[in-house]
């Protein structure tokens, strides 16, 4: 079976599975906000964002208001997610760009995205499919990157080689659906510690399902 007849069974197999899977697990409720949570996400999870980024956007509700915050007080409330000095300089950097590049908005394209401070192509990915359902790229993320190689439809170690084969490999229109879907997978069935291959619904099609037993 060619490899886009093999990713097109295994992603129409998955979305029966995680039908309701959400494009990202961070809480957002603008573009602002999404751009903001998806640069804190970086090396650390999910859950830990959420656990501060309601506090963040209280005391911050717009761009201008965060680009003119005090590093200090940024930091008290992002300390639990790691790395708060380079966040807080990367978040504050964004929204200072933002203001004056932007006219507080976010950019809707790859060539602005990724020349804010901290923002790189996963991080604009993310913004661009779930805020503007626009798809430029593949989001690689941890779970992404691993599901894939684990099916064999790549055998690159970097998040922007295992882009551009999923980005040759895929119609455009199933960039963000495969990013969805095996997040979600990586997150369920195809965890990183111990893979349930006996229980997948797609270990007909993978090379790593008896290497994971
Ligand atoms: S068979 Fe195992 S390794 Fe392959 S996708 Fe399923 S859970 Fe992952």
């Amino acid at each position: 079976m060619a490899d886009i007849e093999k990713a097109t069974k295994i992603l129409e197999i998955l979305q029966e599975r995680y039908e309701d899977a959400p494009q990202t697990y961070l809480n957002w409720e603008n573009p602002y906000q999404l751009l903001i949570v998806t640069i804190l996400s970086a090396h650390t999870t999910d859950a830990a964002v959420n656990s501060v980024s309601k506090d963040l956007f209280e005391k911050y509700p717009t761009p201008k208001d965060l680009a003119n915050a005090d590093d200090e007080d940024i930091i008290d409330i992002i300390r639990s997610v790691g790395t708060y000095n380079r966040k807080t300089r990367y978040i504050k950097e964004t929204a200072e760009m933002m203001v004056d590049e932007f006219d507080g908005e976010v950019p809707q394209n790859m060539e602005d995205l990724v020349r804010f401070t901290g923002v790189s192509r996963k991080t604009a990915n993310v913004v661009l499919q779930t805020a503007f359902d626009i798809n430029e790229g593949v989001v690689v993320d941890t779970h992404v990157g691993r599901v894939t190689k684990r099916l064999g439809l790549t055998e690159e170690k970097s998040a922007k080689k295992i882009e551009q084969d999923l980005m040759d490999l895929l119609p455009k229109d199933d960039w963000d659906e495969w990013a969805r879907i095996m997040g979600a997978h990586g997150r369920d069935l195809c965890n990183s510690r111990s893979p349930d291959c006996p229980n997948c619904p797609v270990n007909h099609l993978c090379p790593s399902a008896e290497l994971e037993q």
